[in-house]
């Protein structure tokens, strides 16, 4: 299952990344650029923008209640009863949505901090836009939000 958030639910958009779902994100004010890329690629439209729902018409579309970017999730983790699966986990690039490629750690020598690359043996890089990806502390506090989306009871 893959989405499209619109342009206010960038947050969204970097969980569902976190998670390893195709997420694009419909930075377009013009709704229907958006609804069209929705149209073209097959993606489940995800917004707060009630125009914009109504005008999807008869696309696959979820108009999300919440505010809160992590209840957001729980929403359409629910709706769409969403699987987590550890090894999609982290796979995507949180930035341009592009999977990830793991790469030799000497690659990552000079282009993280010194303390980063002499403290971990796992890198990964983005194909597209470049950035370098580790297990650092960020992934283990969002490492512990997705175990809470997964005790969740529903
Ligand atoms: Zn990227």
């Amino acid at each position: 299952m893959t989405f499209i958030v619109d342009k206010t639910l960038g947050k969204l958009a970097t969980w569902l990344r976190i998670l390893g779902y195709d997420t694009a994100s419909g930075h377009d004010a013009d709704l229907e650029k958006i609804v069209r890329q929705a149209q073209d690629e097959a993606r489940t439209l995800l917004t707060k923008d009630k125009k914009l729902y109504k005008e999807s018409g008869g696309l696959p579309a979820l108009l999300l209640q919440e505010d809160n970017p992590f209840r957001q999730l729980q929403e359409v983790v629910r709706h769409f009863r969403l699987t987590i699966k550890d090894d999609l986990l982290f796979s995507r690039c949180l930035v341009c949505n592009t999977l990830l490629q793991a790469i030799d750690p000497a690659e990552a020598q000079g282009e993280v901090p010194d303390y980063i690359y002499h403290n971990h043996w796992e890198f990964s890089r983005c194909p597209s836009c470049r950035k370098i990806y580790w297990a650092g502390t960020h992934y283990g506090h969002m490492r512990k939000m997705v175990e809470r989306l997964q005790e969740a009871d529903w």
